[in-house]
């Protein structure tokens, strides 16, 4: 029986399993993989103590951390997914997709997000075919191309930034009336002749042979529809929160995203805590990711003592 489980090993997981093994509680922390989504980040300028640093490398760095405390008080157990939460009368069953069963009083969740995935006509056909949600590791695929950009919020600005930089062209395609992207961002490529951008658009298809060829939208005041020649396609249209496998024991909001006490990160059954992009919190960083996360391990710290 475990004191504590942690699960997820990016910012916030790796946040609590430090601080945890520091108080000397009989913890685990059960990842999938360690580092986080921003891994695939060429620079992160925003990790405070750090003026840049390669997300590959912030990630290793936060692993390196936790594997420095692993020993009598901390089990790192990585490469499980979680896929079960269960509430006994005085404790919790995490049970993985190997079907193994950790026993634990309190649980930490850090299980972060993962990429929204595209929903038109032929989006699952080219998936992995000219589809993809990671500039930084398939941009240099398609260098020389003309590629699109799904997405107007930062993500999606920071990613027609890169590929700008070796691609033919760049078309960035967003289907609100305005880009979300901060101003700065924004502005740092609409001067590019090599990048154009579509706003109030919907998109219809994905077309191709083996691998994608063209993008179709439609105009939504007008109805005009364009067909653009295109071999990439790089969405950024937002993430969704790895909590299915918690709904059963606790709240979630209407996007899936646990529902947690701001104060505390304690969510709505006590024994568990969240923190970082799984929660509801109205902002996603990795340092609030982890700060939100010390927060949690401090108050399952004194609920666990007065057990
Ligand atoms: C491309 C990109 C760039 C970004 N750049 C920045 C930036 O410059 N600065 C910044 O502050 N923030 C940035 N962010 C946001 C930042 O990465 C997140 O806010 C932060 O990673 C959230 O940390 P987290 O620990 O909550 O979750 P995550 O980083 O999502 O980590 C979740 C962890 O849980 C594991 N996991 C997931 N599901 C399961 C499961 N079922 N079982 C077991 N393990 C599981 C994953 O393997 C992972 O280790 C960026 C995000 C992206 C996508």
């Amino acid at each position: 029986m475990y004191d504590l489980i942690i699960l997820g090993g990016g910012p916030a997981g790796s946040g609590a399993a430090v601080y945890a093994a520091r108080k000397l509680l009989k913890t685990a922390i059960i990842t999938n993989e360690f580092g986080g989504q921003s891994v695939v980040s060429e620079t992160i300028y925003n990790w405070i103590g750090t003026k840049e640093i390669d997300g590959m490398e912030l990630g290793n760095n936060l692993k390196d951390h936790v594997l420095s405390y692993k020993g009598e008080y901390l089990d790192v157990i990585e490469g499980e997914k979680i896929k079960e939460l269960i509430k006994e009368n005085d404790s919790f069953s995490v049970v993985t997709e190997s079907d193994k069963v950790y026993k634990t009083k309190a649980i930490i969740i850090s299980t972060g997000s993962s990429r929204r995935k595209l929903e038109i006509l032929n989006a699952d056909k080219y998936e992995h075919k000219g589809i993809t949600y990671c500039a930084s590791c398939d941009g240099p695929l398609f260098a020389d191309q003309d590629v699109a950009v799904i997405g107007g919020g930062n993500a999606g600005f920071e990613t027609a930034m890169q590929l700008v930089a070796y691609c033919k062209s760049v078309t960035l395609i967003e289907s609100g009336l305005d880009f979300k992207a901060d101003k700065i961002t924004i502005d740092k490529i609409s001067e590019n002749p090599k990048f154009k951008s579509y706003k109030n658009v919907e998109l219809l298809k994905v077309d191709g042979e083996q691998f994608v060829n063209s993008l179709t939208f439609k105009n939504k005041e007008t109805g005009e529809e364009q067909t653009i020649n295109t071999t990439g396609i790089f969405v950024e249209i937002g993430q969704t929160p790895n909590t299915s496998f918690a709904k059963n024991v606790l709240d979630v909001d209407n996007f899936g995203r646990i529902v947690v006490d701001s104060r505390t990160q304690m969510t709505t059954c006590p024994g568990i805590w969240a923190a970082g992009d799984c929660t509801d919190g109205k902002y996603h960083q990795n340092n609030i990711a982890t700060g939100d996360a010390v927060k949690a391990l401090e108050d399952a710290y004194i609920w666990i003592k007065n057990k």
